[in-house]
C-alpha cells in the first residue's frame, strides 16, 4: 500500500495512493488518493470516503521524522571506492536533523558555504514503532515501510569538516517522498539517480554492505527508534555535482520517483 501525505491547499492529510508505476517509477495518469481518517503511524489506515485525482493534489513528505534521520555511509562498495575509502566494518552511522527534510518538487536549496553539492539516491526505512535492540530477524516488525530519499551533501564540508553535520545538515538536504510504500521486499531493488533525464547512478540494494536488517539492528543497539524516524540505508556508486537549476529524480524500483529542483538559497 502506497501512504502519501498531501494538500489540497488546506491542512496536510494522509491518503492511500492507487495506481500502476512505469519502468521510470512514474505514476499513471488516472491514479487517485484516498483520504486516511488520521496519521496511519498512530492511528492505523482508516479510509474516509474523500478521494481526489492525484494531480489535483500537493503531495508533501510522507513522513515528518519524530526525532530523527539516521545516514549510513559507504554502505555500497562501489562507491566507498570512489571516494577513496575501504569499506566498513560496521555500519557507518550519522545524523540528519529532521530540519533538513522537504518534499517532493520542493526546492533544494544550494548554500553558499558549499561549492560541490552532490545528490545521493538511496533506499530509505521510516520506522513504525518504538523500539531498542531490535534482532535483525525481528526487524520487519518495526518497519513502516519505505520511500525514496536523497542525501544530499556538500561534498566539500564533509572533506574539510571532521564530523558530517554540516555537510549533510542544511536545510532541504533530505528530501523524501514521493510516498512510503508499506508492502515491499527491499532486498534486491534498483535505486536510480537522473540527473536532467541522465541517468548517474545505477544500483542496487542488493549490493549493500549491510542490509536494511542488519542496519535497523545496528542503529536500535545505540539509540531507541521512535515511529516516524527514517534511515537512510546509503547510496550506490555515481554521485557527482549538482547545478542551480538541475532537476533531480531518484527513482527506487516498487516505490516510484522523487523529484526536486536546485535553487539558489537567497
Ligand atoms: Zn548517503
Amino acid at each position: 500500500m502506497r501512504i502519501a501525505r498531501f494538500t489540497t491547499g488546506e491542512d496536510p492529510q494522509f491518503g492511500v495512493v492507487t495506481g500502476e508505476l512505469d519502468d521510470h517509477g512514474e505514476i499513471d495518469p488516472d491514479a487517485t488518493v484516498v483520504a486516511i481518517a488520521s496519521d496511519p503511524l498512530y492511528a492505523g489506515i482508516n479510509l474516509t470516503d474523500q478521494q481526489f485525482r492525484l494531480e489535483d493534489v500537493r503531495l508533501l513528505a510522507p513522513v515528518l521524522p519524530r526525532s530523527k534521520v539516521v545516514g549510513i555511509g559507504r554502505n555500497y562498495a562501489a562507491h566507498a571506492a570512489e571516494l577513496g575509502h575501504d569499506l566498513p566494518v560496521e555500519p557507518l552511522m550519522f545524523l540528519k536533523p529532521n530540519t533538513s527534510v522537504v518534499g517532493p518538487g520542493d526546492p533544494v536549496f544550494y548554500p553558499r558555504q558549499t561549492q560541490e553539492l552532490h545528490y545521493e539516491g538511496e533506499l530509505a526505512v521510516v520506522i513504525g514503532r518504538i523500539c531498542r535492540d531490535v534482532p535483525p530477524e525481528q526487524v520487519s516488525q518495526v518497519v513502516f515501510g519505505y520511500t525514496v530519499g536523497n542525501d544530499v551533501t556538500a561534498r566539500d564540508l564533509q572533506r574539510s569538516d571532521v564530523q558530517f553535520t554540516r555537510a549533510k545538515g542544511f536545510d532541504s538536504f533530505c528530501p523524501l517522498g514521493p510516498w512510503i510504500e508499506t508492502e515491499l521486499d527491499v532486498s534486491a531493488l534498483r535505486v536510480q539517480t537522473y540527473l536532467n533525464g541522465d541517468v548517474k547512478q545505477d544500483g542496487s540494494t542488493k549490493d549493500m554492505i549491510f542490509d536494511v536488517p542488519a542496519l535497523v539492528a545496528h542503529v536500535s543497539s545505540v539509540m531507541t527508534l521512535l515511529p516516524g524516524d527514517v534511515i537512510l540505508t546509503g547510496t550506490p556508486e555515481g554521485v557527482g555535482p549538482m547545478e542551480v537549476g538541475d532537476e533531480v529524480d531518484v527513482v527506487v524500483e516498487g516505490i516510484g520517483s522523487l523529484t526536486n529542483r536546485i535553487v539558489a538559497r537567497a
